[in-house]
């Protein structure tokens, strides 16, 4: 049943990619036909922060690899139950997407380009980036988080390098886990106001990818690699803002990977297994007092949402003119208002531009104004929008889950597999024949017992 959906998935998709037909061949020959121009002047070439342009061709390959990869992964996961694989699998993505590809176009930071295309008509997204950005949602909402255990390049360099992972509070997870929400708001925010792509800007791997972005992003990717010997996946956990979207669709997930491949024994052996503890344990069972606590508690929680709403809205509408800044228009407006004097200054490039364009001090200042309205209504939606994210989660501790065995979290799981190995239940027709014997013979005895009484 899962491999024939991962099949009809893969051959629909690659219907739809009118590249890849005949004349790919051809088009693709010509891509850097041209040698760049080699200067007298003793000028050299500088050396790109981002990766060379490529053909639409070669982006539509991506979009048919990354099909591939997530396809080989729910098999893996949930078909094959391999661990092996998955790894294998992830090894290619790193070294295809993320050296190869240097880490663009990302699922990651294609939320940006959808956050633009929606509030700037006059932006031209491309299908791929769509297809970047909405594909391993589908798949997650499928398969669960297939995408992050073996496609995501920077969830994979980091996953690479886990060594001792430390066990965290879960109060600290919480809370941490509050910074993906606010990273995906700030970014949202600052694409749909064309301010900034901070996303791509604060790549902490982009610099390992390329072997030549700035200094301090390449010092920041190994921090980060340090940090995930020993708290695994950190960027992933506690930054990732399209982790927040994933996760949602995981909850959802029709098919997700499950530890035991048949009846869990309640050996306790998976327990400690997951390094990014999302293996949620069988919920203990509370007495009527607690029950009662717990449910009172609930509906205060509820009833406050509205609060933390109007409170989160209210408190990012006062910052709204200090995000502004990272609008271009803004700061050049607000640096020569204050500093009227850097106007002569001919090392300042941004200001040089500005007064070669022609266009006048007044039209500056009614254009950032026009900005710092959008920053104002959006720093209300993000605002309420972190409101709504932290009254969820804390409504959500005192949400009952019955849970009878040890379950990966469906939207913490990375589906990495790590857990499957250590089950010792085996997937044999015996056991589940045993297993299914022993239940119809308690069924019966209850049924006879039920009888007799
Ligand atoms: S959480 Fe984000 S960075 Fe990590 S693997 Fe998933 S998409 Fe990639
Ligand atoms: S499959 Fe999920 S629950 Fe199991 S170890 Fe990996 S992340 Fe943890």
């Amino acid at each position: 049943m899962i491999s024939q959906l991962i099949t009809y998935i893969y051959f629909f998709l690659i219907q739809i990619f009118p590249a890849l037909g005949g004349e790919m061949g051809g088009i693709l020959a010509q891509q850097q036909r041209f040698p760049k121009p080699e200067f007298e002047t003793g000028y050299t070439q500088p050396s790109p922060t981002t990766p060379e342009p490529r053909l639409t061709a070669w982006e539509y390959i991506d979009v048919s690899v990354l099909v591939l990869v997530m396809s080989l992964a729910a098999w893996f996961a949930l078909k094959r139950r391999s661990r092996k694989g998955l790894l294998w699998l992830s090894v290619f993505s790193l070294v295809y997407f993320g050296f190869i590809r240097e880490g663009c176009v990302c699922s990651v930071g294609s939320i940006q380009n959808i956050a633009l295309t929606l509030f700037d008509p006059a932006y031209a997204i491309s299908i791929p980036i769509i297809l970047f950005f909405t594909l391993p949602l589908l798949f997650t909402l499928f398969f669960g988080r297939v995408f992050c255990a073996s496609a995501c390049p920077l969830g994979v360099i980091q996953d690479l390098v886990i060594i001792k992972p430390l066990k965290l509070p879960q109060w600290l997870r919480k809370t941490l886990g509050l910074i993906p929400y606010i990273y995906l708001g700030l970014a949202v925010l600052l694409a749909a106001t064309s301010s900034e792509f901070i996303i791509c800007r604060y790549d902490p791997f982009v610099g390992i990818f390329r072997m030549g972005a700035e200094f301090s992003m390449i010092i920041l990717g190994i921090a980060f690699l340090l940090l995930g010997m020993f708290v695994a996946r950190p960027y992933c956990r506690f930054l990732c803002p399209y982790g927040v979207l994933l996760g949602w669709m995981s909850k959802f997930s029709r098919f997700h990977l499950n530890i035991t491949p048949s009846q869990c024994i309640q050996c306790k052996l998976c327990e400690q297994s997951c390094p990014f503890d999302a293996i949620d344990k069988p919920s203990e069972k509370l007495s009527v007092e607690n029950k009662k606590l717990n449910k009172r508690r609930f509906s205060i929680f509820l009833l406050l949402i509205p609060v933390w709403i109007i409170l989160g809205g209210f408190s990012m509408s006062k910052v709204h003119s200090f995000l502004s800044k990272a609008h271009p228009d803004v700061y050049l407006a607000e640096l020569l208002i204050e500093h009227p004097e850097l106007k002569d200054d001919p090392e300042n490039i941004d200001i040089q531009t500005f007064l070669s364009s022609g266009k006048t001090m007044e039209h500056l200042v009614e254009e950032a104004k026009l900005v710092k309205q959008k920053y104002f209504t959006g720093s209300w939606i993000l605002g309420c929008f972190l409101g709504l994210a932290i009254g969820v989660l804390l409504m959500n501790q005192y949400v009952l889950r019955r849970r009878k065995d040890y379950t990966p979290n469906k939207v913490d799981c990375y589906s990495c597999g790590r857990c499957m190995d250590y089950c010792p239940v085996r997937p044999t027709s015996n056991l589940r024949k045993m297993a299914e014997g022993e239940s119809a013979t308690a069924k019966n005895e209850k049924g006879i017992s039920e009888k007799t009484n």
